[in-house]
């Protein structure tokens, strides 16, 4: 059948090579999935259940069922954010949604969105279905990967109409204080950019509260901010998240919205309510054994000689494996069991880099990683 070449453009993910190879071995730990693998809080489950029992089956208004709204708009306040229920929060499919639409409500084709390298795997190819081009911007391991108004201003950002954001960040898992914040503000603000800020991790912080880039001075009116249920309330499979955005800037994704997806899952709304109503301890727990996941992910790869910064948000890690990071990926897999991504996957930057998901039981990480070591000690040379 005839493909549009906007489809035919954009390569296949190189996540899903990997996991096909994994599907047919025995015994394998993945390390390589992007979703926690705790259940969703039981509470919200419930509410769910019941919304269906009531018979609650029916399409929503297009932005979300309002009591939603309110509960998203008295969560956000926990990071600065001020959104009115009725004209600046959207409730989308999935933080997913959330991209997809603010960037065909932004980006008119032969635009430039800046994509900070190496960055979550969606991000090129949606810009791309906008007709939009997007301009890489490089964050390095010896800077953990923050991003810096030097490294805008050296890609030629100044003349991009956007910027796409995510911090606390995948694939490297690292976070942005208030002040370096401040520094790419300043940036977006001098040279006219608009922020398309990816959040969906600002729940899963370890060193401090979360800052949104929104809520600095002069940002409120240039951006917008996505987030949802997937990450810190184990929600992934109820395909839900939010867009929070001026007014004009909701409206204009609304548009988009209410022809392509009419509303998101209603099931999941109920859910989500009652995710932020009463869940709160849940996420605690869950974010605390993240974190002690982390710490014990981070010692053990230093130990066995490959380097890795330390991660502050999120659920993964980033070590490098001083060689080639695909042959490494690959050999680990058939020779140990285990499954991790290689660092190139998710763009420029990521090379000689693995991502390692810690949403892995204790147990688990633990056999992963002495199978790790073992492969590191036996099999591979770090260059
Ligand atoms: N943004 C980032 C940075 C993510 O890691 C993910 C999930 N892997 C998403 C967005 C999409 O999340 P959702 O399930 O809400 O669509």
């Amino acid at each position: 059948m005839k493909r549009a070449d906007r489809v035919e453009a954009i390569p296949p993910s190189g996540i899903r090579r990997f996991f096909e190879i994994a599907e047919e071995m025995d015994d394998v730990i993945s390390l390589g999935v992007g979703e926690p693998d705790f259940s969703t809080p039981w509470a919200a489950r419930t509410a769910a259940i019941d919304s269906l029992e009531r018979g609650k089956t029916s399409y929503t208004a297009n932005r979300g069922m309002r009591e939603l709204r309110e509960e998203i708009s008295t969560y956000v306040r926990r990071w600065d954010l001020d959104y009115d229920p009725d004209e600046e929060i959207l409730v989308t499919t999935g933080a997913s949604e959330a991209v997809d639409l603010a960037v065909r409500s932004v980006v008119d084709p032969g635009d430039t969105v800046a994509v900070p390298q190496p960055s979550y795997i969606s991000y090129v190819p949606t810009v791309t279905f906008a007709g939009g081009e997007t301009l890489g911007v490089p964050t390095s391991h010896e800077d953990d990967f923050v991003l810096t108004a030097d490294a805008l201003a050296e890609a030629g950002a100044d003349e991009a109409d956007a910027l796409m954001l995510c911090y606390p960040n995948n694939p490297t898992g690292a976070v942005m204080t208030e002040s370096e914040l401040e520094d790419v503000a300043a940036f977006c603000r001098e040279h006219d950019l608009v922020v398309l800020s990816d959040e969906i991790y600002a729940g899963l912080r370890y060193d401090d509260e979360h800052t949104s880039i929104a809520s600095l001075p002069g940002m409120r009116e240039r951006t917008v901010v996505f987030n949802g249920f997937s990450k810190t309330h184990a929600m992934t499979g109820l395909r839900l998240g939010f867009a929070l955005g001026p007014a004009d800037a909701i409206t204009a994704m609304n548009r988009v919205h209410q022809y392509t997806m009419l509303s998101s899952p209603t099931t999941a709304q109920h859910a989500a309510i009652e995710a932020l109503r009463s869940c709160d301890d849940a996420v605690e727990e869950m974010r605390t054994q993240f974190d002690r996941r982390r710490r014990f992910v981070i010692s053990r790869f230093n130990e066995m000689g490959l380097e890795c910064f330390e991660a502050k948000g999120a659920f993964y890690a980033f070590p490098f494996c001083g060689g080639d990071d695909e042959q490494f990926a690959e050999r680990l897999l058939r020779e140990q069991n285990v499954a991790l991504v290689p660092g190139r996957v998710f763009g420029s930057g990521g090379e000689g880099h693995l991502r390692v998901s810690y949403a892995t039981g204790m147990g688990e990480l633990r056999e992963a990683l002495d199978r790790i070591e073992t492969f590191v000690a036996e099999q591979w040379t770090v260059a």
